[in-house]
């Protein structure tokens, strides 16, 4: 269950966590039309900061562009609203929701002459796979679901109503005693999980699927990138199909609730334990969020 925190900030102001209410006839909770983010803050020996919060809001922008969603608050307010809400509930660590929704207002799918509610809340939330996972690593389905197409609902835009395709796969992989589900696109390249991006290790490359086979750009795939360079790993991005993950050395999976998971197996295909790549590269982001190293500076962004 979700560990409540004391406020929410809603529209502008901070709101006991009870009170951040909308109306049952909200545009976005009948058709999706919302937009959201999802960024942690960790505990620095300068007290909690922000993981890449900059490049989370210009991201939510971004999803906002592609829905044609205009934000009543400029980048500068929503990231003020997040260092004040963190401040105000008090958390050393926590997650972070960003969301835009289309409110109340007409009903039909226009959605133009609708208000657009905004808001940021926080809760302290652990190892988003559960705690095995990051030890021992998660096994993988892949999902008879297809991702998201880049026609039919662009995956890039982080908006809630594509979830569903995360929902429905996500379900699938639970009910089929698995731990996560990996999607496929609709030519059979490896998009990415339901809430992850996906990367395997071959012959010590990093590989991780492009945008057109499905995948959100990652901030945390990103961090990856940034952090196989400092270990001298050459990354690829590259399509990948389902037997590669059955191959590959290691896989693991990156994002930001699920922060850096290895993968155990896929469809039944043992990786084995987490591999040296996979546990060099979480040891260095644990460095890196906590503001243990030089690569910290640049991506944190102090509370206080
Ligand atoms: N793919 C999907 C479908 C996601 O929901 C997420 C989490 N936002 C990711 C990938 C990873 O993105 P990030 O590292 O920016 O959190």
């Amino acid at each position: 269950a979700l560990t409540e925190a004391e406020y929410i900030w809603m529209n502008g102001e901070l709101v006991p966590w009870g009170d951040a209410r909308v109306h049952v006839l909200t545009h976005g909770l009948h058709y999706g039309t919302g937009v959201l983010e999802g960024t942690r803050v960790y505990a620095t020996p300068d007290g909690p900061a922000v993981f890449r919060l900059d490049d989370h809001i210009d991201r939510l922008y971004r999803s906002a562009h592609i829905m044609r969603m205009r934000l009543p608050y400029g980048k500068e307010q929503l990231r003020q609203a997040s260092l004040e809400l963190v401040r105000s509930n008090g958390h050393q660590a926590c997650y972070l929701r960003h969301l835009a929704n289309v409110g109340y207002g007409a009903m039909g799918i226009d959605p133009r002459a609708n208000p657009i509610d905004v808001m940021v809340a926080s809760w302290e939330w652990g190892a988003y796979l559960g705690e095995e996972a990051v030890q021992r690593g998660v096994r993988l389905m892949v999902s008879s679901w297809r991702r998201n197409d880049a026609n039919v609902v662009p995956p890039v835009a982080k908006a809630t109503g594509p979830y569903l395709n995360s929902v429905l796969a996500k379900l699938e992989a639970l009910e089929a005693g698995f731990d996560e589900a990996v999607l496929l696109s609709g030519t059979g390249m490896v998009s990415e999980c339901s809430g992850e991006n996906i990367f395997v290790v071959v012959d010590g490359t990093l590989i991780t699927p492009p945008v057109n086979a499905g995948a959100l750009q990652g901030i945390t795939q990103s961090t990856v990138f940034t952090l196989a360079a400092e270990l001298g790993l050459p990354v690829r991005v590259d399509n990948l199909v389902r037997s590669d993950l059955y191959t590959a050395d290691e896989v693991f999976l990156s994002g930001t609730a699920a922060e850096l998971t290895p993968v155990r197996s896929i469809d039944h295909r043992e990786v084995g334990e987490p591999g040296p790549i996979t546990r060099q590269l979480m040891g260095l982001f644990d460095d890196v969020v906590h503001g243990r190293s030089p690569l910290s500076e640049k991506w944190l962004t102090r509370v206080s």
